[in-house]
């Protein structure tokens, strides 16, 4: 079966956080032939349509669109994402398992509060998983993960960086419609902004970052530490 390593791991406070916010990203680099995983914190069990048994084969089906190897949920509490040892713990064994090179977490500049909650905890686990003498009951080898990367989910922000999607919009308009009980209207439907156009604005908005650099769709990203650019990565300069 070979390892469970993964390139990228990309954490979401709720299943479908990731295909908003970097669905396209994850298509490109899957068929680069990276190893992508996506975790959900929770499995969105407060959410106003759908439930947890629906939106776990939703995600999946969204997980397959999107070629990733695998797709997770830590089953933690909806809105209960809170700064909690055990629930920190929980994240540092994912990472230690997987050992990914980069990990993405939401921006925290968004309206859900459970979206920069989890990337509050995530950070956490990010540096206790390269602590030696910071135990877990599963794996104890310590992993130092090379980068994280904020993508956005509800939030328009300028980017700091964006990542061309313009060969997968229509993966990640796919994955995303895999969530039928968050974006489609039905009769049955709680109003939320979700079932109300959301994915139009969500290719709309991916249309503004390709704006921004001539390219037909992107997707943006924010970074705390400055990007070194490779030799190769500098055009004409
Ligand atoms: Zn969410």
């Amino acid at each position: 079966m070979g390892s469970s390593f993964l390139d990228v791991l990309a954490f979401g406070a709720h299943p479908d956080d990731v295909e908003i916010g970097m669905g396209g990203t994850i298509a490109k680099l899957t068929a680069a032939g990276k190893r992508v995983g996506i975790y959900d914190l929770t499995d969105a069990d407060l959410s106003s349509n759908g439930n947890v048994e629906l939106r776990r084969k939703e995600a999946q089906n969204a997980a397959e669109i999107l070629g990733v190897s695998v797709r997770g949920s830590l089953g933690l509490p909806d809105r209960g994402l809170f700064l909690q040892p055990d629930y920190i713990t929980k994240i540092v064994e994912i990472i230690r398992i997987y050992k990914p090179e980069i990990v993405f977490v939401p921006y925290h500049e968004d309206r859900h509060p459970d979206h920069g909650n989890c990337a509050h905890l995530v950070e956490e686990a990010v540096f206790s998983a390269g602590v030696k003498k910071f135990t877990t009951a599963g794996c104890q080898e310590p992993h130092r993960v090379k980068r994280v990367y904020f993508y956005m989910i509800n939030g328009f922000h300028q980017p700091d960086f964006t990542v061309d999607i313009s060969l997968f919009m229509d993966s990640k308009l796919s994955a995303l419609r895999a969530y039928k009980s968050q974006f489609v209207k039905t009769n049955s439907s709680f109003e939320t902004p979700l079932v109300n156009g959301y994915i139009e604005n969500v290719e709309a908005r991916e249309r503004m970052f390709g704006q921004l650099v001539n390219v037909s769709y992107a997707e943006g990203f924010k970074t705390k530490v400055p990007l070194l650019l490779e030799q190769d990565l500098l055009g004409e300069i």
